[in-house]
């Protein structure tokens, strides 16, 4: 998490996320983040945060970089691959409720569908899923014991 290479001041990863080996729930700053700057504790950093990439970043070193305005502390809305890169999840700031309705954000949703995987984001209480490239509000289920969620219905 937080590449000081490609990252560049973006430290959204870490608040918007849930980080269990740290114990930092998601939409909360972890303790180590320099918040715009990267992590207090790089080299040792837990492997969770070594392993992340959010589609803008690995966007960054491919054929096609998404462009600077949707990296998330810009765009408001961070996107990563789940369950070997077949799904997408998203979380939009917290500070910026509403972020995935602007034009850039709604076309990269409607990019990311067009590869027929699954998308689920989550907008504070909320959690929307997209169908034929338009978010709609979903319910899930209560987490299991392993703190995952699946569909419900459409709300
Ligand atoms: S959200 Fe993406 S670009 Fe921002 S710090 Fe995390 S991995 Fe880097
Ligand atoms: S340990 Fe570092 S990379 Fe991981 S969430 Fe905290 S500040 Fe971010």
């Amino acid at each position: 998490m937080a590449e000081p290479n490609h990252c560049g001041t973006c430290t959204l990863c870490c608040k918007l996320l849930d980080i269990a080996v740290l114990q930092k729930p998601a939409y909360r700053w972890c303790p180590h983040c320099k918040v715009g700057d990267g992590c207090g504790i790089y080299a040792e950093r837990p492997v969770p945060c070594r392993e992340f990439v959010c589609v803008w970043l690995g966007s960054q070193t491919g054929p096609r970089p998404l462009p600077a305005e949707l990296r998330p502390d810009r765009s408001g809305m961070l996107f990563y691959y789940t369950n070997s890169f077949k799904e997408l999840n998203g979380v939009t700031d917290s500070g910026r409720p509403g972020a995935w309705r602007s034009p850039k954000v709604r076309s990269l949703i409607r990019a990311m569908a067009a590869t027929g995987r699954t998308i689920i984001f989550r907008d504070g209480n909320g959690h929307y899923g997209v169908v034929n490239g338009e978010p709609r509000q979903i319910e899930l289920s209560e987490p299991d014991e392993k703190g995952a969620r699946t569909f419900v219905r459409f709300l």
